[in-house]
């Protein structure tokens, strides 16, 4: 099943997630859904709260040819497996810094230059009840520290800049206006 997408103004995005505990067949069936949403808008990441949920999860899938280093033309996480599934993920180190452009799909065609730490390491349950740890760097590291932010509540506007929120200004006010409605 794919979600409508909740996009900025929906009080939902404001929520801080909650932690799983018991992972039943609606945790699993809402990590599948969330996938098949993420994959039909072409989004590299996606937070429970942009499907309207408050559980802490969100998923991951960065194409291969994504992952690659600007300088070094090098895979950056090539012992990653894709789709990666997260439950209640805590960022516990970060390392270093990046600047680069981000987007999110609950800010539908806003892109603005984001400082983020250039790697991270992250500690979460996966699907199964296991703990696991990753340790990311370059753009998937910039996707973890977004997706995190949103079950933290936190958006891709907390981050702007006050010059990049008034240049963006007309299209934050439409789709505060636009969800309203
Ligand atoms: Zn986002």
């Amino acid at each position: 099943m794919k979600f409508e997408i909740t996009t900025y103004g929906n009080p939902v995005l404001k929520k801080k997630a909650v932690p799983v505990g018991k992972i039943d067949d609606s945790i699993k069936q809402l990590a599948r859904d969330m996938l098949d949403t993420m994959y039909s808008s072409n989004g590299l990441g996606l937070a429970a709260e942009q499907v309207g949920h408050t559980e802490s999860i969100c998923v991951i899938d960065l194409p291969a040819s994504m992952d690659v280093d600007d300088v070094t033309k090098q895979r950056s996480n090539p012992d990653v497996k894709m789709p990666i599934i997260m439950l209640n993920p805590v960022i516990d180190k970060m390392e270093g810094v990046q600047v680069g452009q981000e987007g999110c799909l609950s800010f539908p065609e806003i892109f603005v230059t984001i400082k983020r730490a250039a790697k991270v390491e992250v500690r979460f349950k996966d699907l199964s009840g296991k703990d696991a740890v990753l340790a990311v760097s370059g753009l998937l590291a910039r996707t973890v520290q977004h997706e995190v932010d949103h079950l933290n509540g936190m958006l891709l506007v907390n981050r702007m800049s006050p010059v990049q929120k008034l240049s963006n200004a007309g299209k934050l006010k439409k789709l505060k206006k636009d969800n309203k409605k």
